[in-house]
């Protein structure tokens, strides 16, 4: 450990934010050191990032994998842990400045909540954990002096056009969508998408459950969320806008009526930097957007009534208490059954309303309760008749 470096630990460093951000890293080793890497399921991958970034920690989520791990990673002094509470362990490790949360799902709440409470700052990919608990977070990042840094790109943008605003200034945000592969398809249309066409993403590459969300226009409506607690506004202040080319990241409009936006090529590595590197810019070589090749940007109305995640995402978050919570749990059951072709692609909508509509309800939810309700709607959603 060099003294003056960041030292970073990365939830998820073998999926597509997690191997951008270890580009990021070797670009820059100057700044950056790695102190822990995780992985669910990819061994190799995790081995040959641990080899090449010799961590103090590496930790492996399917336990079955550890021997396997430990036996590559033997002599190298590299600690090797293995399973969901191990992750809650090494964000604390006292050398850690910042965690990027580059996992999937609900996974990323508690790991998050015990890096807050050691004192780390957290560069945030994982939207889920906000969007369960956002309301416990935010304050628990304020009680530890403990910066939230978006990684989401929209997020980010908005984060950049607030450095030197007065926050009480808002009057609302602006959040761009891509509008993913079935913009302007109908529910007739909708009916009969198949999980291929869902996975071709128009202009990112990334996982495959935020692939997904993109395409049901759920990503939206957790990133709705995402903003509400990061910014501290109102659902009425946050309004999406769909924009196919992905040139605008998002646009904050101030009460005299000003508005900024932030735009560049889309690339997550820009981000993923940013948050990394705050307060601070690194350049970089990264590819420069050209006029020349965006003669007009395009801009229309998100299809809420046809895309009605982002609908219950409103919903929910006008409801507020646990409801987000619910909608989370059955969004990560109904995108593995679709990705299971289990459902269809309209039924992930309808499976995300019916666990809503049959969670318990509760207004002022604590840690213990979030994670009572995730464990209720994943019993719920399983019960839900295809
Ligand atoms: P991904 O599927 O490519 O990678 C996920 C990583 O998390 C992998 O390393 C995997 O091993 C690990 N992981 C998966 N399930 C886990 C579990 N239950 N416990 C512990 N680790 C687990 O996903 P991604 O696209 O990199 O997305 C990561 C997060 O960043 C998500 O919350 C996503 O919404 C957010 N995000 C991603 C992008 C993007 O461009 N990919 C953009 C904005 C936000
Ligand atoms: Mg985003």
């Amino acid at each position: 450990m060099v003294e003056g470096r960041k030292q970073i630990a990365i939830l998820g460093s073998t999926g597509s934010i997690g191997t951008q951000a270890l580009d990021v890293i070797e670009a820059n080793p100057l700044l950056f050191e790695v102190q822990v890497l995780t992985a669910q399921n990819n061994v190799e991958l995790l081995a040959s990032q641990a080899l090449k970034f010799k961590p103090k920690a590496v930790v492996i989520g399917k336990e079955s994998a550890y021997e396997g791990l430990k036996q590559v990673l033997a002599g190298t002094g590299i600690q090797v842990l293995a399973g969901a509470k191990a992750l809650e362990e090494v964000v604390q490790y006292p050398e850690i400045d910042i965690v990027l949360t580059a996992l999937v799902g609900y996974a990323g709440l508690l790991p998050t909540v015990k890096a807050i409470e050691s004192g780390k700052h957290i560069a945030l990919a994982n939207k889920e954990t906000l969007v369960v608990a956002g309301a416990l977070i935010m304050p628990l990042a304020e009680k530890h002096g403990v910066q939230i840094l978006p990684v989401d790109s929209e997020h980010s943008a908005i984060f950049q056009c607030l450095v030197g605003e007065n926050y009480q200034e808002i009057e609302k945000i602006i959040l761009t969508a891509s509008g993913g592969p079935f913009r302007g398809y109908s529910n007739d249309r909708l009916q009969k998408v198949t999980k291929e066409q869902a996975l071709k993403h128009p202009n990112w590459s990334m996982g495959a459950k935020i692939t997904i969300d993109s395409a049901s226009l759920m990503n939206k409506g957790l990133e709705v969320i995402e903003a509400k607690w990061l910014f501290g506004l109102e659902a009425d202040q946050i309004e999406v806008i769909v924009h196919p080319q992905s040139i605008i990241h998002s646009l904050v409009q101030f009460t005299d009526g000003s508005m900024k936006a932030q735009m560049g090529l889309p690339d997550m590595k820009l981000p993923i930097q940013y948050a990394l590197a705050y307060p601070n810019r690194i350049s970089s070589d990264f590819p420069r957007f050209n006029f020349a090749n965006y003669p007009s940007l395009h801009f229309e109305q998100a299809d809420m009534s046809t895309f009605r995640n982002l609908n219950l995402a409103y919903e929910a978050l006008k409801k507020g208490g646990n409801l987000a919570c619910m909608l989370n749990a059955a969004n990560e059951i109904a995108v593995e059954l679709f990705l299971q072709n289990k459902i269809s692609f309209l039924q992930i909508a309808e499976l995300n309303e019916f666990c809503m509509q049959k969670g318990t309800f509760i207004a002022n939810p604590t840690l213990e309760d979030y994670v009572r309700t995730d464990e209720e709607v994943r019993g719920i959603a399983v019960r839900y008749k295809v």
